[in-house]
């Protein structure tokens, strides 16, 4: 096999892998303290001592779209649901470390005890697509669904990668959380109770889920502007649609076009396309498999020997499952740099500053739900859990 090929870095990736603060990031804010310089060359193993100092005290949490340097400390990876589900699997643990963005922090916390501290090494790693719903413009829409007659009908349905105070909007509606694995299982559950549901905040998600999995046309979905007036939908279209799509995405698997599935097959007429349901309804249609992060992984790995794939999904992954499966070829489905920005913002000194903060008694950068807050998103969470 011939390894794999990086795709050509832009200047905007390049850029938001260095540090600094973001304005367009879910918490714009810089990490306090003194971080180590990441050209310290004993970060790794001030890492290490760090974490053994803390013990059992500690559980680090990695989430797949980590950079290397941070996953091999991670003692549980998985998706934003798998850690969250190991968090609340770790009462004896007081901090909880994540290394992922704030939503899935917040997941934690609501998951976890009272007395655990869940503790996100950079305050500035957000997740552009949680940022596209807030709780204003979701409490707007509920009141334009009101004017217009139809909320009675409708059961609000909200993907994981959202806020917490967008889970418990959801929660107090008496609806549900859903992930990129149960989203059908999901809306079967909601459509059993309404005619209507309101899917929060990626649109992607909700469109390929009805339309390919569920039977719906593309005529059954709108879209809701929260820029616009009433959603600049009308009364008629808010009545006789059966999903009301949030206009949210997320900012790397929207990336990915038509045109790559087109070149990728151009070179290479034998290659299977694998991509995240996160991606445009066009490229889930051109592709050949559509699934979830833990989907993707287990597909590779059981795939032949010697198969070709492209993969639509986060470049640290694609990376990380292409040298660990260098008997099939795995490529990047774009052509270039295509990372989660957010995510990347921790990194190894990020780490190591949290955990010496640790070591030495302070916890930095915790992460709370208010309680009420928490109590109304848990009842949308555990409604999730409870799915059949
Ligand atoms: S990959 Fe997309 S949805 Fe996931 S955290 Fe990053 S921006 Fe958010």
């Amino acid at each position: 096999m011939t390894g794999f090929a990086e795709p050509s870095p832009t200047q905007t990736a390049l850029l938001l892998l260095g540090r600094g603060s973001d304005s367009d990031s879910e918490r714009g804010v810089d990490c306090p303290g003194d971080l180590p310089p990441a050209s310290d060359p004993t970060l790794l193993e001030r890492a290490r001592v760090a974490k053994e100092k803390l013990g059992d005290r500690l559980f680090i949490l990695g989430h797949h779209y980590q950079r290397d340097e941070v996953i091999q400390f991670a003692d549980v990876t998985g998706d934003s649901f798998k850690l969250a589900q190991q968090a609340a699997a770790r009462p004896e643990a007081e901090y909880i470390v994540f290394c992922g963005v704030h939503f899935m922090a917040e997941s934690a916390d609501i998951l976890t005890t009272a007395d655990q501290k869940v503790v996100l090494p950079d305050l500035a790693a957000g997740c552009s697509m949680a940022d596209m719903a807030t709780a204003s413009q979701v409490d707007q829409c509920w009141a334009d669904l009101e004017a217009s007659g139809v909320a009675d009908d409708v059961l609000p349905m909200t993907y994981m990668n959202s806020s917490a105070a967008i889970k418990a909007f959801v929660g107090r509606h008496d609806g549900v959380v859903c992930t990129s694995s149960n989203a059908k299982r999901a809306l079967d559950w909601a459509y059993e109770r309404k005619g209507k549901v309101l899917f929060l905040p990626d649109q992607h998600l909700g469109r390929n889920t009805v339309v390919r999995e569920m039977g719906f046309d593309l005529d059954d979905c709108v879209l809701y502007n929260p820029f616009k007036p009433n959603g600049g939908l009308t009364e008629r279209e808010l009545r006789d649609a059966k999903i009301i799509l949030w206009r949210g995405h997320c900012s790397v698997h929207g990336r990915f076009t038509l045109d790559c599935v087109e070149e990728m097959r151009r070179k290479d007429p034998e290659v299977n396309i694998l991509v995240h349901p996160e991606c445009k309804h066009e490229v889930v249609e051109a592709a050949d498999y559509v699934g979830s992060t833990e989907y993707i992984i287990r597909a590779l790995a059981d795939a032949e020997p010697g198969s070709s794939w492209a993969v639509g999904t986060e470049l640290n992954l694609v990376r990380r499952l292409a040298n660990e499966h260098p008997d099939k070829n795995i490529s990047f489905l774009d052509r270039t740099v295509c990372y989660c920005s957010t995510m990347n913002r921790i990194d190894l000194p990020h780490l190591v500053w949290a955990l010496e903060e640790l070591v030495e008694g302070r916890v930095p950068n915790v992460i709370s739900v208010e309680p009420g807050e928490a109590a109304a998103a848990r009842k949308a969470l555990d409604r999730m859990l409870a799915l059949p």
